[in-house]
């Protein structure tokens, strides 16, 4: 092969093959590939789930990490409990300019408006891809994360605060929330 291509990656490029680095992927990497694909479909992976192109990783890789697939989603499920501060608002301190603070009556939150990745895998852990009013079945940008306390009166964006609606019922609850004048 190195006569004939000229080296290992020059025969992979001619084979139409991109060349993943898969000797550099952190777990955490391969964590937050499966909580990007659970979000893309709303659900719990399954080993067939894991392709190309929602996935970024292949299948082996995470049998060559974990041994199976089943062992790598109980790591995950650990990963995905373990406490994390990524919706704290502590990071912010600091960063807000003076006029954002004009704009909008002032509120103290805890926690950032927008859920994390992780936040949202939880939800979803915990409620499946259905929205809470209307039942019906979501996947991917359908899926619609509300704060029960509406954000803007004061509720936070944790687990407790956070369901699934569809894109209508969130309208639906947007527009009750902010009256038409
Ligand atoms: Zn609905």
């Amino acid at each position: 092969i190195i006569v004939r291509f000229g080296g290992w990656n020059k025969a992979v490029e001619k084979a139409g093959l991109s060349l993943v680095h898969l000797r550099n992927i952190s777990e955490k990497d391969l964590f937050e590939n499966i909580e990007y694909v659970w979000l893309k479909i709303g659900k719990q992976p399954v080993f067939r789930d894991i392709k190309s192109p929602i996935s970024k990783y292949p299948r082996a890789q995470y049998v060559s990490r974990f041994g199976t697939w089943r062992k790598a989603l109980e790591s995950f499920i650990e990963f995905i409990n373990t406490p994390s501060d990524e919706n704290s608002v502590e990071e912010l301190i600091g960063k807000s300019s003076p006029n954002d603070l004009t704009s909008e009556p002032i509120i103290k939150h805890k926690t950032k408006r927008y859920p994390s990745e992780r936040l949202k895998v939880q939800v979803l852990m915990r409620d499946g891809n259905k929205c809470k009013l209307c039942g019906i079945t979501l996947t991917g940008d359908n899926i619609h994360f509300d704060h029960i306390i509406p954000w803007s009166k004061g509720g936070e964006t944790v687990l407790e605060n956070l369901q699934v609606l569809c894109s209508k019922h969130n309208l639906a609850k947007s527009n009750l929330e902010y009256p038409k004048k």
